[in-house]
């Protein structure tokens, strides 16, 4: 059908094509260049790019871009609004993974870029940070052709030498980024695998150092799994509750107001109960359920969700705490209960002082 030569230039479009999509997509992120690292002019361009390394700053975000910026350790920086700092250029090196090594192959500052997220490995992070983040892997992995396996953590290819306590190297020298190696986080981040096992530690090059983490990223415990909760579990709900009858359930324990408490704690959050059982709660151990109860019970409105903004920034770090409430329409949400990922723009966020 095709002469060899129309191949070619077929072939070169699309490749051509492909790369344009790919920058576009890029460019679509606004990256801004404030914090563009001097280090950058000295750096050398990297022989290839097989991996997407993930971080957590473990500090806020001025910071951490300061930090970064000066001594050049990373390509991205994603702050918790959503904000995309370029720090060293894409194809040079960045002195992101320190002592590092996957599949064997050491120094993984040679073939990756690395990202920087605003945030701490071990706390849940907002869906406007997730969504610009997924936004920021999703054209690198489409530039550099990468699979969802090769978008991994620092705590993933960070590696220990033999020191007093550990005879060998070891993997487990930092947790850093933990949490995108969970299901559910990997979920919001538009990825759907992640590396089965620990190839280094399997071929005898490192041992096991930290059990915890080495079960987070490989084993079944998914920390973040309560913060992001899987969509399809979220859509059955309702029809399960919907088969319990809900009024004999809530008679009998208007007598035993007290008893109520662990068990309502103990149910799984379906939507018809707790619809019921705050009424009965707000009179014996007056738990708010109304702007009006927050107003009367002490607590002061701190701030309304704004578009691009977080409860995080508002409430800081009392986001999660159980005596933080969150309101919408006539919605009233308590911090320990409440999912960053699904927070609506307009929501009010109230402190006890
Ligand atoms: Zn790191």
């Amino acid at each position: 059908m095709f002469s060899r030569r129309h191949q070619k230039a077929l072939a070169k479009f699309a490749l051509t094509a492909f790369f344009i999509m790919a920058t576009a997509s890029l460019w679509a992120l606004s990256i801004s260049n404030r914090y563009r690292s001097p280090r950058n002019p000295e750096r050398q361009v990297r022989k290839s790019t097989t991996l997407i390394i993930l971080h957590t700053t473990e500090a806020p975000a001025k910071s951490s871009l300061n930090k970064v910026s000066s001594r050049g350790e990373c390509h991205y920086v994603v702050t918790e609004e959503g904000n995309v700092y370029a720090i060293v250029d894409r194809d040079k090196e960045a002195f992101h993974a320190g002592r590092s090594m996957w599949h064997g192959k050491e120094d993984v500052d040679k073939y990756s870029v690395g990202i920087e997220c605003v945030g701490y490995h071990n706390k849940p992070m907002g869906i406007v940070q997730l969504r610009a983040i997924k936004d920021l892997i999703s054209s690198l992995k489409s530039m550099y052709r990468l699979n969802d396996n090769s978008v991994i953590c620092h705590s993933h290819v960070a590696y220990g030498a033999p020191n007093k306590w550990y005879k060998k190297k070891h993997r487990g020298r930092k947790r850093c980024a933990m949490l995108f190696a969970t299901p559910s986080v990997r979920r919001e981040l538009g990825l759907y695998s992640r590396p089965k096992s620990d190839i280094d530690v399997r071929a005898g090059r490192l041992i096991v150092a930290d059990k915890y983490l080495n079960t987070v990223l490989y084993g079944s415990i998914d920390p973040m799994s309560r913060h992001y909760p899987q969509k399809t579990v979220k859509k059955a709900a309702p029809k399960v509750t919907a088969k319990v009858p809900v009024k004999p359930a809530v008679k009998p324990v208007q007598k035993v107001v007290p008893k109520l408490v662990p068990n309502v704690s103990a149910v799984a959050t379906p939507k018809k109960v707790s619809k019921v059982v705050p009424k009965i709660l707000s009179k014996a151990s007056r738990i708010p359920t109304s702007e009006k109860d927050l107003k009367e019970g002490g607590w002061t409105k701190v701030g309304v969700v704004k578009k691009g903004g977080t409860i995080i920034s508002l409430a800081g770090s009392k986001w999660n705490k159980s005596d933080t409430y969150y309101t919408i329409g006539k919605k009233v949400i308590s911090g320990d209960k409440v999912n960053p990922a699904k927070i609506q723009v307009g929501t009010s966020v109230w402190l006890k002082k």
